[in-house]
């Protein structure tokens, strides 16, 4: 079936037909990954559509372009004020936001001063990693690829070019009829899944993988680390080894397209009980009753549209 786009897009300061977001394929960022970007959600609340932690993902893709040299040419209320318009123009409400910045037409060279162009989208988007996911969990499996090390492309920075090793993991995992596939990093230890992160659950405690592990420190795990903190589960960011997945009691998947996602079973060993647990439930409880008031939301997050 052919994919169905919304109508409207923004792209480099005004609101355009999808069709016309278009860019030169000698633009820098097709051949060479210089890109940033960001996924961001958007739910249907009591009050209206709301974008969940805009300025926080608005911030993180700023991180990312000073990470690359990248100037752009917009400020964050700006692109802000872009992201509301992509989700009330389209009509939105439950829907996820692309804001990318990439090197543009203007110069051959790696090095090269090119324009930044930006554009943000909006589409529906359901569960990311399959409708039964959220409930019922996946099944994951390590991956053969390696996260790249720390020293070689920073994990920390959103950038079209990591996701390389994100398409790597992933296929590999889906060739091999796993729902998600889960890396490590250079030094051995656990690093994260191809575009999530990772909590493990012993005797009711969250454990993570710390920044240094080549993740990308979610938005999605900070806000499962207050929540949990918040509800009175103690969170540890930890370096782990592959082998505690399989004796976790509970594992899942964290980031803003998979939300949280209960890990069943890893590498065909099952994980705890095969089910979502305790802990597992009790965050999805908090996380999703952000977007229906069941949590009250003292942080700020919900930004309407
Ligand atoms: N790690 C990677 C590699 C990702 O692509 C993502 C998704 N952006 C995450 C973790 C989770 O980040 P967030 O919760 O901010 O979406």
């Amino acid at each position: 079936m052919a994919q169905q786009y919304p109508e409207w897009i923004w792209q480099n300061g005004s609101i355009k037909p999808w069709a016309e977001a278009t860019t030169h394929v000698m633009s820098h960022a097709l051949h060479y990954g210089s890109s940033v970007f960001e996924g961001i959600r958007s739910y249907a609340t009591p009050d209206g559509a709301a974008i969940f932690r805009l300025t926080d993902h608005l911030n993180r893709l700023y991180q990312s372009a000073k990470i690359y040299d990248m100037v752009l040419p917009y400020s964050a209320d700006e692109l802000a004020a872009a992201c509301r318009a992509v989700i009330g123009k389209n009509g939105l409400g439950a829907a996820y936001l692309r804001p990318v910045a990439y090197r543009g037409l203007g110069g051959f060279g790696l090095s090269a001063e090119t324009p930044i162009d930006v554009a943000v989208a909006a589409w529906p988007m359901g569960p990311y990693l399959g409708p039964d996911a959220l409930k019922n969990g996946i099944d994951a499996c390590v991956s053969s690829w390696q996260r790249f090390a720390p020293n070689t492309i920073p994990a920390g920075a959103k950038a079209g070019g990591n996701y390389l090793s994100g398409q790597l993991i992933a296929r590999e995992a889906r060739r091999l009829g796993f729902g998600e596939g889960i890396a490590l990093a250079s030094t051995g230890l656990l690093s994260e899944g191809a575009g999530e992160n990772l909590f493990l659950v012993f005797d009711g405690v969250l454990h993570t993988t710390p920044a240094s592990a080549s993740i990308l420190a979610g938005i999605t795990r900070d806000t499962l680390k207050t929540l949990a903190r918040e509800d009175g589960i103690e969170v540890i960011e930890r370096d782990i080894p592959r082998e505690y997945l399989y004796l976790a009691d509970e594992l899942l998947m964290c980031g803003t397209a998979a939300e949280i996602t209960p890990i069943r079973s890893v590498d065909g060993k099952q994980v705890g009980t095969g089910k979502a647990g305790r802990v597992t439930l009790r965050l999805q409880e908090l996380f999703f009753g952000l977007f229906d008031g069941r949590t009250h939301d003292k942080w700020g997050w919900l930004e309407q549209v």
